[in-house]
């Protein structure tokens, strides 16, 4: 067995107003002078000026940079600007695109990196995985988990409800993964650490467990949600890889990624993922269509605007995206009638 480090954010705040917190939150982590912060437009709009109104006094006015895609050109424009300007730490703030972007630029330039999600969208707010378009991949690469996370679940709850329903599907995701693994490690003899897999089924039974008070946006479901993203996370963080959050439903959502660029949210399409995988490998599919209706994600590909064809394309596909990642897809490779049937027989389309 390789050896592999884990790693872990050090500084967690997650509670309502936080962000009132950044400086104590930054002292507290060592951290004096300018930061960078990266965010869309969007973001910055809504949260901008009270985020540069806390930190003014003590570290200063940050430098923002925007971004609107996670690409390795705006990696490198934010590598450019914190080599220019010395800043003592890149700050991600959004849903996901924008704290992708300062993971890898952070990772890149030895600098620390602070997680701000504005949404509960994915588990990417605490993993040491970025998702990065232009690279010769679709799926996630390996970087420096957040030195710290400040999760102001006020601003989450606002975020728009398909973000909630989405992160709700990557959790979900979390059982197929980890069945999975163990398949991997049963027919391939991969490397299987319980605790991680153990954790990261603790976040999706978690969602199936609270599913209608997450669906009604009751605040205590949020921020279980936001909590259960972050331990995903850490779960990744402590596997040293995405193995205990990442199977076969996330190769079909990075398959429906290619085939058809832009449709749908991650979480939204590891869920449809998960239903049809978690058919194959057993009887746990209603259970999670159910959970996945009733936090208001979708179970059926034409709410998202999928069609039958392009998902029976990427159950197809899926194996091949990533070879070595060995999956239950792996084991059957369906074709395409057969994809087709699955996806009739779980209802999604
Ligand atoms: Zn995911």
């Amino acid at each position: 067995m390789g050896l592999h480090a884990i790693e872990l954010p050090r500084r967690i705040l997650v509670g309502s107003g936080v962000i009132s917190e950044f400086t104590g939150f930054l002292e507290a982590l060592g951290l004096s002078g300018r930061v960078l912060i990266v965010s869309g437009s969007h973001v910055r709009g809504s949260i901008g000026s009270r985020i540069v109104n806390v930190l003014a006094k003590s570290h200063g006015i940050p430098i923002w940079v925007e971004v609107e895609a996670a690409t390795l050109d705006e990696v490198e424009r934010v590598q450019r600007t914190a080599a220019r300007e010395e800043v003592a730490a890149v700050v991600g703030i959004g849903g996901g695109k924008s704290v992708d972007v300062a993971k890898v630029a952070a990772y890149n330039t030895g600098l620390p990196l602070i997680s701000v999600p504005t949404s509960a969208s994915h588990d990417g707010i605490a993993s040491p995985m970025a998702s990065i378009k232009g690279m010769d991949r679709p799926y996630s690469m390996i970087c420096h988990a957040p030195l710290g996370i400040l999760a102001d679940i006020d601003v989450i709850a606002n975020a728009p409800v398909r973000l909630l329903a989405s992160g709700c599907g990557d959790l979900l995701a979390k059982i197929t993964a980890v069945r999975d693994w163990q398949l991997a490690w049963e027919d391939k003899n991969e490397y299987y650490g319980e605790y991680a897999a153990s954790l990261a089924l603790l976040s999706a039974r978690f969602v199936m467990r609270r599913a209608e008070e997450i669906g009604r946006r009751e605040i205590d479901g949020v921020r279980g949600v936001v909590e259960a993203l972050i331990s995903a996370g850490v779960a990744a963080g402590i596997a040293g890889s995405s193995r205990p959050c990442s199977g076969g439903e996330h190769l079909f959502s990075h398959a429906l990624s290619l085939i058809t660029p832009g449709v749908g949210l991650h979480g939204e399409k590891c869920g449809l993922g998960a239903i049809m995988v978690s058919k194959i490998q057993g009887d746990e599919w209603k259970g999670i269509s159910d959970s996945l209706r009733k936090v208001n994600a979708p179970t059926m590909a034409k709410q998202i605007g999928l069609t039958e064809e392009q998902v029976a394309k990427a159950l197809v596909m899926a194996p091949s995206v990533r070879p070595e990642r060995y999956t239950i897809l792996h084991k059957v490779s369906l074709d395409y009638d057969s994809a087709l049937r699955l996806a009739r027989e779980t209802s999604v389309v």
